[in-house]
């Protein structure tokens, strides 16, 4: 077998126990995770705004991020929930480059399991306790899921994952809110199938047990648009697409039908700048319909402290290493645009 195993890995419990959640942090997740469900839900008005760096390559840097956020959240409270974006494990699309502070936590040093399991639950740990807001993640990997589970506010499944059956049936056992994205195909039959699959009981293999989920009623779309047989950015945030998804939805058995527009990726063809005009688009469009105010629940932002992105060895402090992203002032002015929009 061409696989070499290097050593075994300690298991989620452990890991947890050696670096634990304090429990006045604990009670605060818990209340922050029913604040999100109740805006999935439809029993909260407010909107969510998903926000933060493509990936969180550097602990310094996302704290600094995370704490410039914590009193605008607070400012915004009675309009908006801030979820930071603590993206910890990045999917490549050919495989190649930096895989997020789980794998590099050095992204300059060859790949360290351990010291990364470690990191990336050390960072969202500092994170509440710096902050006091939980955050979002990527679940690329269901298997170190368990590293991180008890910290997170929002996972989101990735365009390149939706499809898969581990992924979906492992949402399917999570609590908290949970976005489906599209796939870069854009098909929407993907994405719902994929929230089907998760808002849905199931029994399967899970880190060698035999388990068994509820389902999870909180399982949404997030919509980040396409890549078209051409290779062109083929955008999904527009009033047209938001109407083609609500009839879609209304044809499929699905709780609380809700979507968050991804500002970046394709639907801004990664032009950081442009989340401004798309997010100002998508709350514009909320006021002149009805429809689309209630199944948009929120934005999804990639922000950082700089504006833009670097190459790796660049070393620019609170500069994007993957996409880039919105830097800090426009964020802020954009944070407070997005709640004056949201009436
Ligand atoms: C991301 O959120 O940075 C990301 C990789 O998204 P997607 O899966 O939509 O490409
Ligand atoms: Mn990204």
């Amino acid at each position: 077998m061409s696989f070499s195993y290097l050593r075994e890995l300690p298991k989620p419990e452990e890991i947890k126990r050696q670096y634990p959640l304090s429990e006045q942090l604990t009670a605060l997740k818990a209340e922050r995770d029913k604040k999100i469900a109740d805006v999935i839900t439809g029993a909260d008005d407010r909107f969510l705004v998903i926000i933060g760096p493509c990936s969180a390559d550097n602990e310094d840097a996302v704290l600094d991020y995370v704490s410039r956020l914590a009193p605008i959240a607070e400012e915004v409270k009675d309009r908006l929930i801030l979820i930071p974006r603590i993206y910890t494990n990045k999917p490549r699309t050919t495989g190649e480059g930096y895989k997020g502070i789980a794998s590099q936590p050095d992204p300059e040093k060859k790949p360290d399991m351990l010291a990364g399991l470690i990191a990336m639950r050390n960072m969202h740990i500092h994170a509440i306790e710096e902050s006091g807001l939980t955050c979002a993640d990527e679940m690329l990997y269901p298997e170190n899921w368990g590293y991180v589970e008890d910290l997170l506010s929002y996972v989101a499944i990735g365009a390149r994952s939706v499809e898969d059956q581990h992924h979906r049936l492992t949402v399917s056992g999570f609590d908290v809110a949970s976005g489906m994205k599209n796939p870069t195909s854009g098909d929407f039959t993907v994405m719902l199938n994929s929230v089907y699959a998760a808002q849905h009981p199931h029994h399967f293999v899970y880190r060698g047990h035999e388990v068994e989920t509820t389902g999870n009623p909180l399982t949404h779309v997030v919509l980040r648009g396409a890549v078209s047989k051409h290779g062109n950015n083929v955008q999904n945030y527009h009033y047209e697409d938001i109407m083609r998804l609500i009839d879609r939805y209304e044809q499929m058995d699905l709780l609380h039908p809700a979507a968050i527009i991804d500002a970046n990726h394709s639907n801004s063809g990664k032009q950081h700048r442009e989340q401004v005009r798309i997010v100002k688009e998508v709350m514009h469009n909320r006021k002149l319909s009805p429809k689309i105010h209630r199944i948009i629940k929120g934005v999804m932002i990639e922000s950082y402290l700089e504006e833009g992105a670097q190459k790796v060895g660049e070393r620019i402090y609170g500069k994007s290493i993957t996409d880039p992203c919105l830097g800090w002032e426009d964020s802020k002015r954009l944070i407070y645009d997005i709640a004056e929009m949201n009436v």
